[in-house]
């Protein structure tokens, strides 16, 4: 049993405050969703919880368990359980995914001659290429395909808590329930807590959320069941987003201001 416990935590990027004191507490086995219009820090948040350069803590901690995860290195907290699906999956040149988790295996003192099959049992799992698995990292994938890549990531890591952020953007309905299935299973199978970022309800259909919660500006306005997930799908996030009017002036230099709105 793990909790990733996050308290108070503010953060800022280039010089601006993103994240304005967010608390959160996931724990194996849950599925905590996070939403939120545009803008609002959901990646910010993904990445101060990774540890990605450039991001500057300002405040408050984040704990697995009893180990200080602000004190890490990135790949120190990914030793320590936490994974994070990126919204952008990077492209690596030269280094193939099977490389990529054969090392992994191995910083992390696991079975490193298991790891190809577990590997293979995955990609058939979910319906990803395995022509993929001794390819560089994500080169000339398409949008669907590195989604799929980074979930067979999580699925042979077996990380205790995964963040996903946009797992699924770019996705047609049979990766969408490829994927979403997946990530439920490790739920019910090994204990995982899932962070899902996410606009859309759609991923939530397979992977249900315990608890739903709306980030914006910085800031959980709200959390509540699913069903704040499924008010969300009938009528946006309006009801979370409508401030006093402010000066036209003012609205061009918020940060926040969501372009397409
Ligand atoms: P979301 O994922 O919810 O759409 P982000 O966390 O990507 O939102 O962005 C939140 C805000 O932080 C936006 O106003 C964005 O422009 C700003 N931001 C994010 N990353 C950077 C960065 N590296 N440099 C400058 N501003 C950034
Ligand atoms: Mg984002």
């Amino acid at each position: 049993m793990s909790t990733l416990s996050i308290a108070g935590l503010e953060a800022e990027v280039a010089g601006t405050a993103i994240l304005r004191g967010i608390d959160l507490q996931v724990a194996s086995g849950e599925v905590h969703a996070v939403m939120g219009p545009n803008g609002s820090g959901k990646s910010t948040l993904s990445h101060v919880l990774m540890g990605r350069p450039g991001y500057t803590v300002t405040g408050g901690s984040v704990h697995l368990d009893e180990t200080d995860l602000l004190a890490l290195e990135p790949w120190e907290r990914a030793n320590a359980g936490l994974f994070l699906a990126l919204q952008y999956p990077t492209e690596v040149p030269g280094v193939a995914l099977r490389d990529m988790l054969e090392e992994s295996a191995r910083a992390g003192g696991r079975d490193v001659a298991a790891v190809l099959e577990r590997m293979q049992v995955e990609a058939l799992r979910i319906g990803f290429d395995e022509r993929f698995l001794d390819r560089p990292l994500n080169v000339d994938l398409s949008g669907g395909e590195k989604k799929r890549n980074e979930t067979l990531q999580l699925a042979v890591l077996e990380p205790r808590i995964a963040i996903l952020d946009e797992l699924d953007s770019g996705l047609d309905v049979d990766a969408l329930r490829a994927v979403s299935r997946r990530v439920e299973a490790a739920t019910e199978e090994s204990g995982l807590g899932v962070l899902a970022i996410t606009h859309y309800t759609r991923l939530l259909e397979e992977l249900r959320p315990d608890r739903v919660h709306i980030l914006v500006k910085g800031r959980i306005v709200e959390s509540g069941g699913p069903e704040l997930a499924a008010e969300l799908e009938e009528t946006g996030y309006a009801r979370f987003t409508e401030d006093e009017p402010k000066p036209a002036s003012e609205a061009a230099a918020d940060p926040f201001a969501d372009p397409f709105a």
